[in-house]
Parts: structure tokens; C-alpha cells; sequence
């Protein structure tokens, strides 16, 4: 039995890409990582039985056959559709742009559905971001707005909030860990009701009169009771609506310009390397929302910032998944081309299944346990990966420049 001990290892299973995970490896398998965690747990598979697949889905003999299909797919599309999900390295998210841009395709990200609340309420109220490093150095007051830590992000507490400076915690709708015992104020409002209250904190703080329920008047004197505060919200929430999120940030920037305490804001991320998807698109298109090469311009409508719309009106006849997409795409997805096969293919090229038979699937290796590259952190601080073990299989890298190369022969 041969055992060994990978130090200070970067995780790339949550967008806060913790770089302190000792690894045990044992015949190929890791059976043990320190400092706990279930999310890392289920991605560097420890203690299972279950290697990634390299089949290629039962369709295909090989997956240089599987290429072959896929690029026949890929011809025959009128408007194909790459959507370049998360899981995946920085550096294959630009090389899918690319190849979206090759192939006169429709592009989209993860980012972008919150692209026009965010990017809107960046043009009109400044930009108040803060990193991870500012989070614990600086901030007394930290307000949660509908995160499921807990669950999503289960290390964030003790990385960067635990040994920080925080002495007042608001917990607006967001599951936080056990450990935390020091909450001053609770708030389980509805989602729906998250505009209103912003709008009623807005209105407050230019002391204008608002019948506000006492729990609201308790929110606004923990706000201002601070130095340096943060709202951290998480864009996957119903409380976290774009146009919420616009709102929330005009409070922040409302709060600078009138008051002696300064207010940032920080959003968690759709998906593990989102902020590289969005980062990549940005870069290649100088768009932060869904681009549409055939007709080389981008969309303008507050509707058609992300490329749901040509899934929903079935615009799309192919759809080249790269990476993983979340849950509510992928049932929309899933719905439409079990509906009608003929009319809207699907491919995907990650390490996981797709969960629709009907798709191509060429399967790759998994980012951050047989593949490396650049993720970028929730605040976009650029951390290397490297694989913990290799295994057999084809690199996601590898499949994109193969068919790069095909498409511009
Ligand atoms: S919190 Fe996230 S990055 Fe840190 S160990 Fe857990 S899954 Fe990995």
C-alpha cells in the first residue's frame, strides 16, 4: 500500500478556493483531507470507490469519435449556443470564448443573469467591492443577505470572518454556520419583501419618516452602529434579486456619501469559477452579459442580458455545454430537448454526466483533482490549481484546441 501527504493544497470545489488542504493519498485515491470540510470531501472523492468516468457515455467508441460528432453537430448548427458553466479553469473559459467566437455562436456565462443589476448599479452608484483580505481586515459589521453558507460556502466563517475584526453579525434570510453564536440581529423576512426594506433603509437613512416595524428599526441602528461594513449577498437567492441587488447598492453608496461609516458591498458567486467565466467573456467581447457573434453585437434589453431567452423561445438548434450549469438552467434545458429532440441538440463537455440522454458527452477530467489551471476567487484574486492525481482521460483543454482546430479548417 503506498501512502503520501500532498501540504497546502488549493481547493477548487467553492468559489473560496481555501489554499490549506492537506491531502492523503492512498493507491490513487484520497482517503483524507484536513481541515474538514463536506464540500472539498465530495470533490477530491475522498474515501469512495468511485473514480471518474472516462466512458464516453455509451455512444461513442473513443472519445476522438466523440469529437468527430460533436463537430458534425457543431456544422450543422444554425445558432449554436456555448455556454460556459463553472468547474472549470480560467483558462478553458477564454479558449470556449474563443471557440464561440470561431464558430459566429451565441456565448453566455453563469454572471450574466445578474450582469444588469450589478453592472447597472456599479455605472450608477460607484463601485463598493471589497476582497476577502479587506473583509477580515477592516470590517466590524457584517450583514448576510440571503447566503446559505452553511451549505455552499461551509469554510467561509472560519477563513475569513472567524479571526477577522467583525463584532456585529445581521443575518437577513441566510443560513450561517453552527459556530455562529454571535448574530446580534436576526431577520427572516420574506424574499419578496427584500426591495421594500431596502427601500424603507434608504429612505431612513435620509431620515425621511417610514412606518418601519421595530426588527427594521433594530437592522438600521446595527448599520449604523459600524465603521466598516459589509453586505454580502448571494445572487443565487430570490432575496437577491438583480434589481434588488441595484437597490442594496445604491443604499451602500447613499450610506458613504451621508454618513461618517464607510459600506462596502461583496457577491458570492453563481458557480465555483464564475467570476473566471464572466472575467473571461469580459476580456474577450468586452461584454459582461450574453454576446451573439453572428451578428457580432450584444444584446441591449434588460431581458436578453443573459442567452435564456434562446433557450426559452427555442432560437437555439444546438447547445454546446462547457462546464457545469446550474440547476434551474439545466431543467430548462433538459425540459426543452426531451421535448423535441430534432429541434435543439445538446453537448456537453465536463467531468459529470449530463443528465439528459439525449445529449453528446464527452467527458473530461475533473478540474482540481486530475486537471489544473487558474480559478478565480469570489473577489478575483487568481489562485493556481493543480491536479492532485492524474488519471486517464482527456483534458478539457485539449478537447477545446481539438476543436478549435476542426472548426477553422
Ligand atoms: S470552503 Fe470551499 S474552498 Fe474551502 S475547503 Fe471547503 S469546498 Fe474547498
Amino acid at each position: 500500500m503506498s501512502e503520501h501527504c500532498l501540504k497546502s493544497v488549493a481547493c477548487a470545489f467553492c468559489s473560496c478556493h481555501c489554499t490549506d488542504i492537506d491531502i492523503v493519498i492512498q493507491d490513487g485515491k484520497v482517503t483524507r483531507i484536513y481541515p474538514p470540510c463536506p464540500v472539498a470531501e465530495k470533490g477530491f472523492r475522498v474515501e469512495t470507490d468511485d473514480p471518474p468516468s472516462h466512458g464516453s457515455g455509451g455512444a461513442y467508441a473513443s472519445n476522438a469519435a466523440c469529437i468527430e460528432e460533436i463537430y458534425r453537430r457543431l456544422r450543422a448548427a444554425r445558432l449554436p449556443l456555448i455556454w460556459i458553466g463553472s468547474g472549470i479553469s480560467y483558462e478553458n473559459q477564454r479558449s470556449a470564448v474563443k471557440l464561440a467566437k470561431t464558430l459566429c455562436a451565441c456565448v453566455d456565462t453563469p454572471a450574466s443573469k445578474n450582469a444588469f443589476g450589478i453592472t447597472r448599479a456599479y455605472a450608477e452608484s460607484g463601485m463598493h467591492w471589497l476582497s476577502l483580505g479587506g473583509l477580515q481586515e477592516k470590517v466590524d459589521t457584517l450583514v448576510f443577505w440571503g447566503c446559505d453558507l452553511a451549505r455552499k460556502y461551509p469554510r467561509f466563517w472560519e477563513r475569513f470572518v472567524k479571526n477577522g475584526r467583525v463584532q456585529r453579525l445581521v443575518n437577513v434570510n441566510s443560513l450561517l454556520p453552527a459556530a455562529d453564536n454571535e448574530v446580534v440581529l436576526n431577520l427572516p423576512i420574506n424574499p419578496q419583501l427584500c426591495l421594500e426594506i431596502l427601500t424603507q433603509l434608504r429612505l431612513m437613512n435620509k431620515n425621511q419618516a417610514v412606518a418601519a416595524s421595530p426588527l427594521l428599526h433594530a437592522l438600521f441602528t446595527a448599520i449604523h452602529a459600524s465603521r466598516y461594513g459589509c453586505f454580502i449577498f448571494d445572487p443565487t437567492q430570490k432575496a437577491c434579486h438583480p434589481v434588488t441587488l441595484r437597490q442594496a447598492f445604491q443604499l451602500i453608496q447613499e450610506m458613504n456619501d451621508t454618513r461618517e461609516e464607510r459600506w462596502f458591498g461583496l457577491l458570492l458567486e453563481r458557480g465555483v469559477n464564475a467570476t473566471g467565466a464572466s472575467t473571461a467573456l469580459l476580456l474577450e467581447t468586452g461584454y459582461p452579459g450574453a454576446v451573439r457573434f453572428v451578428e457580432n453585437s450584444a444584446r441591449f434589453s434588460s431581458l436578453e442580458w443573459s442567452a435564456e431567452y434562446l433557450i426559452d423561445n427555442e432560437e437555439t438548434d444546438l447547445v454546446v455545454q462547457v462546464g457545469q450549469v446550474d440547476s434551474q438552467i439545466q431543467d430548462k434545458l433538459i425540459g426543452k430537448i426531451e421535448q423535441n429532440p430534432q429541434k435543439m441538440g445538446y453537448i456537453v463537455l465536463d467531468s459529470n454526466p449530463p443528465v439528459s440522454a439525449q445529449a453528446a458527452w464527452l467527458p473530461v477530467k475533473p478540474f482540481g483533482l486530475n486537471s489544473g489551471g487558474t480559478a478565480l476567487r469570489m473577489d478575483g484574486l487568481p489562485i493556481p490549481i493543480r491536479p492532485v492525481f492524474d488519471s486517464p482521460g482527456w483534458e478539457l483543454t485539449e478537447a477545446l484546441e481539438r476543436l478549435a482546430g476542426e472548426v477553422s479548417l
